[in-house]
């Protein structure tokens, strides 16, 4: 391809999609605005199998995970740093038909099902027991620092805001997270942003754990991230102390968070859709803009994939599925 290829957007969506490229090839440039309340910022980084009560199995997850696999490998070997851990998650259940449906799950993803006795030998108050969980951790803001330094080094990033007037002569594709709203081109799809609050608090569990609200241990440092909220108004409110009470009210399983230190409270918004997916593809009528949004709560499980199937589009004109691609809003 003889065009460049701007990325708008260093967040996970961004940021993965320039490595995909340029590993096949492309000459990428990446700008970003540094906008705050972006999702990356706050990412707790987790990819989990079993989502939602329900503990529904998203149906693409087994490819979504060769792709992770494959690209976090990649990346970590140039990185000559680690990004991609695999944990083991307690999923607390909440009610016994939780637990049933938990029992009758098939897949490699279920590690054991533990006791509610042996739940509070770890430290977790979990009436109904526990599902262990084959899971992993992404190091979301290490790989975001790797990455722009890594592009800086090359010329390949700049710190700025988008100006069409700039860049006619390249393919431009768009990954502003949720301010995709401020984006006159495609601000017209249905997303639906949800902001979230998450804390950084002292903890001395070494454990994974989650009842939908998780609490995920950020290193060997004494610290964990805990969370988080949803809403959908004032999404640009910043952390507010409500959803501090409400992240630690839902933590009552684990009670020895209840009076822990809050080291920080920060907050971001997830660029969601209504129907779930994420919305890939080319502008109907500006035939150089691109989309690349719309990855919701779960962007560290689901972009990798969609990065490759994104680059085999804009390269060698490979269909996106019908379910990711812009195309199914027109
Ligand atoms: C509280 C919270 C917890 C989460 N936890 C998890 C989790 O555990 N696991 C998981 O898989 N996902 C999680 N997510 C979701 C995940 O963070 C997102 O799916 C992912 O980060 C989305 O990345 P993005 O690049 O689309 O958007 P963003 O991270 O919002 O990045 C957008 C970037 O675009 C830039 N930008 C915007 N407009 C412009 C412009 N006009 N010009 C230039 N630059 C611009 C912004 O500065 C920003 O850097 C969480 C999200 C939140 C809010």
């Amino acid at each position: 391809m003889s065009q460049g290829i701007l990325i708008v957007g260093h967040g996970l969506a961004g940021a993965i999609l320039a490595h995909s490229l340029l590993e096949s090839g492309e000459n990428v440039r990446v700008i970003d605005s540094c906008s705050s309340h972006s999702a990356t910022q706050v990412s707790a980084g987790l990819i989990n199998p079993f989502i939602g009560p329900k503990l529904n199995m998203p149906k693409d997850f087994d490819r979504c995970m060769d792709a992770n696999l494959s690209f976090y490998k990649m990346i970590e070997r140039y990185a000559e740093q680690k990004f991609l851990r695999s944990i083991e998650l307690f999923r607390v259940f909440q009610s016994a038909t939780q637990k049933d449906r938990w029992d009758k799950l098939p897949g490699p993803y279920k590690n054991k099902t533990v006791s509610s006795e042996q739940c509070w030998d770890s430290g977790l108050f979990a009436n109904y027991g526990a599902g262990v969980t084959k899971a992993w951790k992404f190091d979301s803001q290490g790989f975001i620092n790797f990455s722009k330094k890594s592009l800086s080094s090359q010329n390949r990033f700049n710190e700025t805001s988008f100006d069409p007037k700039r860049w006619t002569d390249h393919l431009v594709v768009f990954c502003e997270g949720f301010r995709v709203l401020e984006n006159e081109w495609f601000n017209n799809l249905p997303f639906a942003p949800a902001q979230g609050d998450v804390l950084s608090i002292e903890s001395s569990n070494d454990f994974h754990a989650s009842n939908g609200t998780w609490h995920i241990p950020e290193g060997n440092n004494g610290l964990a991230r805990v969370g988080s909220t949803w809403r959908h108004d004032n999404l640009e409110s910043g952390p507010s102390p409500s959803a501090r009470d409400e992240v630690l009210k839902r933590l009552q399983f684990i009670p020895s968070v209840q009076n822990a230190l809050i080291n920080l409270h920060l907050s971001g918004v997830r660029s969601g859709t209504k129907d779930r997916n994420p919305i890939i593809g080319r502008h109907p009528e500006i035939k150089n803009f691109f989309l690349f949004n719309g990855f919701g709560s779960r962007g560290c499980s689901t972009i990798p994939l969609a990065a490759l199937e994104f680059t085999n589009f804009i390269t060698r004109g490979t269909p996106l599925p019908q379910h990711k691609n812009l195309s199914r809003f027109m």
